[in-house]
């Protein structure tokens, strides 16, 4: 489809383009606003609605849990673990002073862990992980509290750690309330624009932008920040982020449900936390890695059949409750679990931070990316 001159002159140019409306993307919209009060910034978003991770994720506003980081360490060993968990926290209270706690539904409920009877000997570098992250935080952050799991009426469970620096929110409330305060800052989110392609050339950017089964457009900008997660290696294969796909199951509400806050297991590849009085559950990639490195937005009979096993084994023996919800979101992973913020080109970064845990770090990598491309040419 060809673009009209007023189009071109007026409607599809812009200082600065952000490709996805991700936690990241709006942020880094926001960040932009702040140092660039009279540029004109659009967000192009493919979905109706963010449709990457951000509104399909489980909402824990977490750092990592002991066996998380411990398994980090093994990987990417102390400093970088340490940076990241400092990002994390720093992220978190970044977007805390941005959206208040009542518009995102922030409640800071506490983590807990459990761990299964092969998952105990992780408890014994419990001391280690605590006087590591003493420097951080200036308290110890995980306790044993074993009583926790008969009062919460855990099945299988053989220790319980408790973080209370964790904290739950409403990624819903928190996308809504993102997306207007990017309004409020005349920022303009385009939703429906599928960017295809993203071409550099002199001192422009070119994107070419499917809008419908049979229509392009093309657009130009100063400036484009590339914020699209899982869905990078369609635009930059090169920059080595691989899709891995995440299930989640939301129960019908339980009467007298006795436990709140957020529960990690196994290195985080479980997780569950209540909502109100339903269960959020999710997690199982780790029983299909290759089937779930993919970014195909569906869920799969196996990986949700292991998630009602896990909630009628663990989370709530002994009780039926009806799944009311069943959803997938694909979240990012790159090579060295680090988060990214580079240009890719001189007029085109990259914002990519999360590893699957992106609520808290992506106001951190957000402000450190618009830092990054609005210093340059
Ligand atoms: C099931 C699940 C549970 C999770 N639970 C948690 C949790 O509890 N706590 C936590 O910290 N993290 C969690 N995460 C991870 C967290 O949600 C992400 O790290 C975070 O949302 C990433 O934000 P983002 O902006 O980088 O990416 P995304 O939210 O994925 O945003 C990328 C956006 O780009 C858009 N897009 C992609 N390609 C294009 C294109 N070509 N053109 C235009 N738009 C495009 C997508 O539609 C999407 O909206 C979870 C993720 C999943 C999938």
């Amino acid at each position: 489809m060809s673009c009209s001159y007023w189009d071109s002159d007026a409607l599809l140019s812009a200082d600065f383009v952000v490709v996805g409306a991700g936690l990241i993307g709006l942020q880094i919209a926001l960040e932009l606003r702040a140092l660039r009060p009279r540029d004109r910034i659009i967000v192009l978003e493919r979905g109706v609605v963010p449709s990457g991770a951000s509104s399909r994720n489980a909402g824990f506003a977490c750092f990592g849990s002991l066996t998380e980081i411990l398994a980090d360490l093994d990987l990417i060993g102390e400093d970088r673990v340490l940076e990241t968990i400092e990002r994390r926290w720093s992220g978190l209270q970044r977007l805390r002073r941005r959206v208040p706690d009542a518009a995102m539904r922030y409640e800071p409920a506490g983590g807990n862990e459990l761990f299964s009877q092969s998952d105990l000997p992780a408890i014994e570098r419990l001391d280690e992980v605590n006087r590591l992250l003493k420097p951080l935080f200036g308290r110890a952050v995980f306790s044993r509290d074993d009583d926790a799991i008969g009062r919460a009426g855990f099945g299988r469970t053989f220790a319980l750690l408790r973080n209370p620096l964790e904290g739950q929110l409403h990624s819903g409330m928190l996308m809504g309330e993102l997306a207007r305060l990017a309004r409020l800052e005349n920022i303009e989110i385009r939703t429906g624009a599928t960017v295809l392609a993203i071409h550099e050339e002199g001192k422009k950017v070119d994107l070419r932008i499917a809008v419908s089964e049979q229509n392009q457009i093309s657009m130009s900008a100063g400036r484009v920040v590339v914020c699209t997660n899982g869905f990078t290696a369609n635009l930059f294969p090169e920059a080595g982020i691989v899709p891995a796909r995440g299930q989640i199951l939301v129960t019908a509400p339980v009467p007298d449900l006795r436990w709140r806050g957020t529960y990690h297991m196994e290195q985080g590849f479980y997780y569950f936390r209540n909502l109100g009085n339903r269960i959020l559950l999710g997690g199982g990639r780790h029983l299909a890695m290759q089937e779930e490195a993919t970014d195909e937005m569906v869920v799969t009979p196996d990986i949700q059949d292991a998630l009602v096993r896990l909630l009628r084994q663990v989370v709530l023996p002994d009780h039926e409750v009806a799944i009311d919800y069943r959803w997938a979101g694909i979240m990012g992973f790159s090579a060295d679990r680090m988060p990214q913020v580079r240009m890719l080109s001189p007029r085109v970064a990259l914002g990519f931070g999360c590893n699957g845990m992106g609520v808290a770090l992506g106001a951190q990598v957000a402000a450190e990316l618009a830092a990054l491309i609005s210093s340059g040419p």
